[in-house]
This record gives C-alpha cells, sequence and structure tokens, in this order.
C-alpha cells in the first residue's frame, strides 16, 4: 500500500503499448509483486496491461523491462495531492488541483504543454465535470462542490451546476478556423457580435481592412486577431485566451493585451494561457504555474502574484509548495555588452534591395562576428523574412549578387516536414556533428525522446525543436532560424535559447534569429537589427546594433518602455502611461540600462 503521505502514480501510454505483441509482457513477468504472488500488473479486457497503484511500490522494473517504455511510475510525496481533481481514467493522466478564476482580473496559467492546462481550462469552461478519479459514478457537480467547500471554487461550481456561467473561449489552433467557418471576416464576426461593438474591437485590433476578405484568405496573424475579437465580441462571465500571442507582432501583442483588459469588470473572469512571457507579465494580474510530467500528471501551483508567479517559475522553485520542478535557475543576469572590440567579423555583407509585388524592401550593409547572436526584431510583413531569404540564398536580391563562400544552414518559418522520414534517420546523416548533438544539443532538447517517430507525425512543438536541432549540429557557418520560437511551450522555449546561445559560443559560429518574442531575444541575442517601415509596403532595416541601441530603437518604435525586474533580473514591460514608462519615455531610455 501507498503510505498515507506519498501517492504511487502510474501511467500506461495505451497507443505506445503494443498488447505483448513481440515483448510477452515482460512488464507483468518482470514485476517483483506479481512475482511474489500478488496481481499488481494485470492484463485488462483490451489485452493491455493494468497496474495496481495500491499494490505497486514503486521500484520502476516494469518501466526499464517495457520495450517501448509506455509505463510512467511516478512517486509524489505529499498529502495535499492524494485525490486527483480529474483523472481521465485507470492509469491515466490527472490533474491535481484548479486555478482560481478571479472577477475582475486577468489570471495566467504559466508552464509546459501536456501537465493539464487545458484540462483545467475545459473544467472551468463547464464542457468536463471533474470527476474526482471516480470513473464510474455519474457526472455531477456535488463531488466539486463538496471538494472546494469554503474555497472560492465553491461559488464557482454551484454556478455552473445551475449553467449560470457564461463563457467565451479563444482556441490555440486559429488555422483550423476556415475548415470549420466558410465565408466572409464580417459575416463571422458578426454572428459573434453580441455587444455590438464589431467596428471599434475591429480597429483596435487592426483588421476593419479585412473584414470584407474570405476566411481562407486570410494571413496567421489576421485570423489570430480576427478569433480574439470574435471571443471578446460575446457577452460572458469568462473570457479564455489560449496562447493569443501566436502569429503576432510585438504591437500586434500588446494591443490584444489592452483589448482583453478592457474585458475585465466586477463580475468577469478572464484566464490566458500564453508562453510569452513578458506578454503574459504584461497582461495579468495573477498566475497559476503548472508543473508535472507531461502526459502523466499535473499540479496547478496557488495563485501568486504575477510578479512572484514568474519570478519563481524562472527560479524552477515553489516556496509555498516547497517543491522543485526544475533542477535549474533561468537567469537574466545583468548581460555585458557584446564584447564586439575583441570578436572578428566574419562575414560581411551589402546593402541589398529586394520588390516582391506591391512590396519593396531595402537593408543596410552590416557584418557579422564570430561566436554571436543576432536577433532580428520588427512588425510583420516587414521584410524580416524576405531578408533571412536572401542571405539563405532563396531569392536573389535585386540590387547585386550575393556570393558568400560560407555554409548557411537555414530553419524557415513555416516547416513542412518529409514524409515517412524518422527522426532518427535524420541525425544519422554524415552532415551532423554528432559531438555537438550528444553533449549540447540532444542533452538541453530531448530530440532522442522521439527518435523513433516520423517527422510528418511530430506536434508542431517536437517538429520546431528537431528543425533547430538539426540546423544547429549541421556545422554551418551562418544558422538562420526564423521564428524558433513558434509552436513551442515556456519551457521549451528557454531550453531553445539557452541551446542556440551555447552551440554559438561553443562553436564560435554565428546565428541570426528573427523572433517576436521579447524575452526570448533579450535573452540570447548579443546584436540587433531592427527593422521598420509600413507593414506590407515597404521596409528598412538597421545594421547590427548593440543590444541596448537596438532595442531602444525597436521599443520607441513601438511606443513601449521596459524595465527589470529587481530580483530575477528579466525585462518587464512597463504599464503604458504609468510613471515609470514615462520617466523612461522622457529620458530616451526606453530599453533599461545595461551594465
Ligand atoms: Fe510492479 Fe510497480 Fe515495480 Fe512496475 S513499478 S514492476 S508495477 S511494483
Amino acid at each position: 500500500m501507498a503510505k498515507k503521505d506519498s501517492v504511487r502514480i502510474a501511467v500506461i501510454d495505451k497507443e505506445k503499448c503494443i498488447n505483448g505483441d513481440g515483448c510477452a509482457f515482460l512488464c507483468s513477468n518482470a514485476c517483483p509483486v506479481n512475482r511474489a504472488g500478488k496481481e499488481c500488473i494485470v492484463l485488462g479486457s483490451d489485452n493491455k496491461p493494468v497496474i495496481s497503484e495500491d499494490l505497486c511500490i514503486g521500484c520502476s522494473i516494469c518501466c526499464k523491462r517495457c520495450i517501448v517504455q509506455c509505463i510512467s511510475i511516478i512517486n509524489l510525496v505529499s498529502e495535499k495531492h492524494s485525490v486527483p481533481v480529474h483523472q481521465y481514467g485507470k492509469n491515466a493522466f490527472r490533474l491535481f488541483n484548479l486555478p482560481v478564476p478571479k472577477p475582475n482580473s486577468v489570471v495566467g496559467l504559466l508552464g509546459r504543454n501536456g501537465i493539464g492546462k487545458t484540462t483545467a481550462l475545459r473544467i472551468l469552461a463547464g464542457q468536463l465535470v471533474p470527476n474526482f478519479a471516480d470513473f464510474d459514478s455519474r457526472e455531477s457537480y456535488e463531488k466539486a462542490i463538496s471538494f472546494f467547500r469554503g474555497k472560492e471554487l465553491q461559488g464557482f461550481f454551484e454556478k455552473l451546476s445551475k449553467k449560470q456561467i457564461r463563457l467565451s473561449y479563444k482556441p490555440q489552433k486559429v488555422d483550423e478556423i476556415p475548415e470549420i467557418f466558410k465565408g466572409k471576416v464580417r459575416a463571422l464576426l458578426e454572428k459573434a457580435d453580441e455587444k455590438k461593438q464589431l467596428p471599434q474591437i475591429a480597429a483596435e485590433l487592426g483588421i476593419d481592412s479585412v473584414l470584407d476578405n474570405e476566411i481562407s484568405k486570410v494571413s496567421g496573424g489576421e485570423l489570430q486577431r480576427i478569433a480574439i475579437a470574435a471571443c471578446a465580441l460575446k457577452k460572458a462571465d469568462i473570457y479564455y485566451f489560449d496562447e493569443p500571442s501566436s502569429y503576432l507582432d510585438v504591437s500586434q501583442r500588446l494591443k490584444a493585451a489592452e483589448l482583453i483588459r478592457q474585458l475585465l469588470d466586477e463580475k468577469t473572469f478572464v484566464i490566458v494561457v500564453e508562453h510569452d512571457l513578458a506578454l503574459l507579465d504584461y497582461l495579468s494580474d495573477y498566475i497559476h504555474i503548472f508543473y508535472g510530467n507531461k502526459s502523466v500528471y499535473g499540479i496547478a501551483s496557488g495563485i501568486k502574484s504575477v510578479r512572484n508567479g514568474i519570478n519563481e517559475f524562472l527560479e524552477g522553485f515553489l516556496p509555498e509548495e516547497n517543491t522543485r520542478f526544475r533542477e535549474k535557475e533561468l537567469s537574466f543576469g545583468v548581460k555585458p555588452p557584446a564584447l564586439s572590440e575583441k570578436r572578428k567579423a566574419i562575414i560581411e555583407y551589402p546593402a541589398l534591395e529586394k520588390k516582391l509585388g506591391n512590396f519593396s524592401m531595402q537593408t543596410s550593409a552590416g557584418n557579422f562576428m564570430e561566436g554571436e547572436v543576432i536577433g532580428v526584431l520588427g512588425p510583420n510583413a516587414i521584410g524580416k523574412t524576405t531578408f533571412v531569404k536572401l542571405l539563405a540564398s532563396e531569392i536573389k536580391p535585386d540590387n547585386i549578387q550575393l556570393n558568400f563562400k560560407l555554409k548557411i544552414a537555414y530553419k524557415p518559418q513555416y516547416l513542412k516536414p518529409p514524409e515517412k522520414i524518422l527522426v532518427q534517420q535524420l541525425f544519422s546523416s554524415r552532415e551532423i556533428n554528432q559531438q555537438l548533438f550528444e553533449t549540447e544539443v540532444d542533452r538541453k532538447l530531448g530530440i532522442k525522446n522521439f527518435f523513433e517517430h516520423r517527422l510528418d507525425e511530430l506536434s508542431g512543438g517536437e517538429l520546431q525543436k528537431t528543425s533547430i536541432a538539426y540546423n544547429l549540429c549541421l556545422g554551418a557557418d551562418l544558422i538562420l532560424l526564423d521564428e524558433p520560437s513558434a509552436f513551442i511551450d515556456i519551457e521549451d522555449r528557454l531550453r531553445v535559447a539557452d541551446c542556440i546561445k551555447s552551440v554559438v559560443s561553443t562553436t564560435k559560429k554565428i546565428a541570426l534569429v528573427v523572433d517576436h518574442d521579447i524575452l526570448f531575444q533579450d535573452y540570447i541575442s548579443d546584436r540587433l537589427i531592427v527593422f521598420s517601415g509600413e507593414p506590407a509596403k515597404k521596409g528598412f532595416s538597421s545594421q547590427p546594433m548593440p543590444m541596448h541601441e537596438g532595442m531602444n530603437l525597436f521599443l520607441k518604435e513601438m511606443n513601449v518602455s521596459m524595465r527589470r525586474d529587481a530580483s530575477s533580473g528579466r525585462p518587464r514591460i512597463n504599464k503604458l502611461d504609468s510613471v515609470l514608462d514615462k520617466e523612461q519615455k522622457q529620458i530616451g531610455e526606453y530599453y533599461y540600462k545595461i551594465g
């Protein structure tokens, strides 16, 4: 029997389990409890193993013997987690605790994918009735009301059970909207417009010019803003926004944040799941951190102030819960200015010009130095991707012929994986620097975890990490990475940033990174190229600039100022028109001082 203050969690990935076909149920034969004559692992009606969490002694022998690694055994030491709020079945994923919706507040959910944020959202949205690991009884809110008696969630579930809570939801996968809705943007938004605020909200989000376009013809960034508008136009008590930043540039992200905050009143709750830490910080009043073991279990921390919550997340330690959920702290210590004078410029490039339809762009000449990461910032449709394609020789400049005598690796913004190729095959190519892969890249990104998977069957995040890892290991002199943070969760984002930085500094090569996540850019970049101009009409780029100068220029264009958090050192966006915002803008210091 599990001790009273510890919980044994046994989860079987039924998709992976091969039903004894070739494994002869090694797990049940090897289990010491079975060998002692008890029935710890038995065969279920689906001919797959069923593990008794009461009999299991947590030795993990079954996990080691299983040839497809479909079993996870976890020993959770905490009385607080004896009963999950929801469990999807025997030996299945479970969630402990729930976030607390707070009226007149934005509550942010922070944590990696696959540890229960969506389950929590579905419960609070009334789409999933929490079962408290009782799979056989009929669905009812009685258990939830009694479990949370005396807490804020009691009243919430009482209202939910009486259907007194109206919900409006912005889904994560906005690119699926054209498959569900055919017709013009205006028709979709008019259908959602219970508040009769369509013209105003469309103008605030900058989508008024696409209202008469077909949904199937709008860009990813436009679809995201259309989905945010549709959610905001409904009359609701709870608004959920699942990853509102995807496809948006920094200015669009901040406008979306302003709009989301305008939804608050005495009776309205907003819950946001977001992996852009600077945006989540700007948008939220409170934070719940989700931690656990991917696809095995998840725990929602207690409610925290936004500042403490994000700092604790970066530290990987929750003092109130007395829980360390990551070994390494992610630090944003003060960066010395890049020591450009000590570095050797190994790539010089000329000013480039390119015209594509009605859009034209010009870039300044510049150089890249050994061992540096160059960040590229600017609005959408301003020429950043065109610049990267020119450097990668995917397209040719109009004014000059580029002839780099260097090896260049290029990860495009949109990834199209080849069919039927295993991840392992990709990394067994002779081009791959195996030592770098083993010692730096796989250790940080865990690519071997999906070595047996086909590239065209990976999730968006897995494919992104695989492509980044592949390009980092090609031994290229210049590594071009267009939006490496897209589709990956917060934990992996910070690991990717760490990995790019360490590969570049170890190999003394160069990485050029286009990304809208400002904290990600602040973390990895030594110098910055800033794009400005008129989106979709004309774009101009600066030459690579020192970090402080580049950020200052970019933030000035965005009319945003940033400060540094006193304890974690991370950059924080100042609230518009706050005292600090006004002070910094007045003296022209949009970006905090380095050093
Ligand atoms: Fe048996 Fe539990 Fe050990 Fe697995 S971890 S072999 S189920 S006792």
